[in-house]
């Protein structure tokens, strides 16, 4: 196969067999989560409530491979390896001489990445005797495909979404209960949490934060319930690498190697997931990419928050992390890509920000939307509106070759399908599309609430 190949496959006994976990191959450790209380590194049994203890080791694990056991290889099987494109049509538009890869991850049931981490979680969930799981879920994406692995290991599923997207997005709900999950919109009556910033704000359009705060209180008070995040901790990145480990083969089979690596950032698993295992190859000097984050600019931890030790929810009952965080009481603009409406970064991704070894960008959404569109009339995909941020990065990247005349090779993750956002491209089509302005003092507000955390 050449470079000139469209569509680069691998057979499924080309499949990755572990999952990588760069942690041993940074030059120091990512500092490690704090309990609230104490203030101390949380230990196993401070997880032990949520998360299976398989989950736990794989969370502080300090080797570099984790072998996928069988059975989550054989679901993997349904829509692994995915395909890796070469963006012709998408090059020939722009008149650049930059050759364009994209790693298509929206062939899976979910038609997004985050079944890739969804299926261990509900695998060694059951294989643990838990019987039902909860979680939040922002777009919709990881709540279908928590439904959908939890269906694959006979779990029950209970999920909080988002009421600015559980509004706008109603075929996402559908989706859940045909899998057979349990839906209800964030801030709900159901939870402590819930009640408490309905009685502040009864319109309050909800967010990541705040769901994940229910998600947690329902599976901290049931001993057979526990809780599944679907970005943001180190086991979820981990999983993701199935991703950058298959592009690596795939760009191997065409005797390309990446200049650019760019991928949209919400909690950084689908980014993690594809530079990660790139990344390794660059601390070992076999490839020197920039590898490049893209967040939307109405959440722009990484580029505007700070580097510091926060709580993962709103209602903070989560260890603190160290992470890029905009402050646990921030509440995004509801934007479209409601995947990446979350304060904070995963400690690894903003650790790995810190050590210099990634750039992180931020996006308007009509940019975005923009370059989603001359995606879609050029390669056939209409993009979820998260990677049209990566899109719109690439675009500006290819844009700066067809100027310079190089042929830099550029790499992109397409988390996933946009065909559940239709309602979105439509605004945009229409013209009803805004960027909303950052407002400073929502941020120094949500800034002022950060947990006070001796250096
Ligand atoms: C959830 C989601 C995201 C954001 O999550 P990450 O952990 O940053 O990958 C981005 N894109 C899609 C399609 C998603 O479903």
């Amino acid at each position: 196969m050449t470079a000139d190949a469209t569509k680069i496959l691998l057979s499924e006994s080309e499949m990755p067999r572990r999952w990588y976990n760069i942690v041993p191959d940074l030059p120091s450790p990512p500092p490690p989560p704090l309990h609230p209380g104490t203030l101390q590194p949380v230990g196993p049994d401070d997880l032990a409530p949520l998360f299976p203890m398989a989950l736990i080791e794989q969370e502080v694990t300090a080797e570099r491979y984790v072998d996928i056991p069988d059975e989550v290889q054989e679901v993997y099987r349904l829509w692994r390896p995915s395909p890796l494109y070469r963006a012709h049509r998408l090059e020939k538009a722009l008149g650049t001489p930059a050759k364009i890869f994209y790693k298509y991850e929206g062939v899976s049931p979910a038609g997004s990445h985050k079944p890739n981490t969804a299926v261990p979680q509900a695998y060694y969930n059951a294989a643990a005797g838990v019987r039902r799981l909860t979680t939040e879920t922002g777009a919709g994406q990881w709540g279908t495909a928590l439904a959908f692995a939890s269906a694959q290991f006979g779990l029950e599923c209970e999920i909080w979404q988002v009421r600015a997207s559980y509004d706008q997005k109603p075929y996402r709900k559908i989706m859940i209960e045909t899998f057979g999950g349990t839906i209800h919109p964030s801030p709900s009556e159901l939870t402590e949490a819930g009640r408490r910033v309905l009685a502040a704000d009864p319109d309050s359009p909800g967010s990541l934060g705040i769901a994940i705060s229910e998600a947690v209180e329902v599976a901290a008070q049931h001993a057979d319930t526990n809780y599944a995040l679907g970005s943001v901790l180190n086991h979820v990145l981990l999983h993701q690498t199935v991703i950058g480990e298959e592009a690596i083969a795939q760009l191997a089979k065409v005797g390309a190697t990446p200049d650019v690596i760019v991928g949209c950032t919400g909690g950084g698993s689908n980014f993690a997931g594809l530079a990660f295992p790139f990344l390794r190859e660059k601390l070992a000097g076999t490839m020197n990419p920039v590898i490049r984050a893209v967040e939307p600019a109405s959440c722009p931890s990484l580029t505007q928050g700070k580097y510091a030790y926060d709580f993962g929810d709103t209602a903070g009952m989560t260890p603190l992390m160290k992470m890029h965080t905009l402050g646990h009481d921030f509440i995004p603009d509801p934007i479209h890509a409601g995947g990446l409406r979350y304060h904070g970064m995963s400690p690894l991704i903003s650790h790995v920000y810190e050590l210099g070894l990634i750039e992180a960008v931020a996006k308007n959404q009509k940019e975005c939307f923009e370059a989603g569109v001359t995606f879609a009339r050029s390669e056939g995909i209409i993009p979820a509106p998260e990677p049209t941020h990566a899109l719109a990065a690439c675009i500006e990247e290819a844009l700066r070759c067809k100027e310079s005349g190089e042929e830099k090779v550029i790499l992109t993750a397409l988390c996933g399908h946009g065909h559940l956002d239709l309602a979105a491209y439509g605004r945009y089509l229409a013209g009803d599309m805004v960027d909303h302005e950052l407002s400073a003092d929502a941020v120094a507000a949500a800034m002022a609430g950060l947990p006070k955390v001796p250096a």
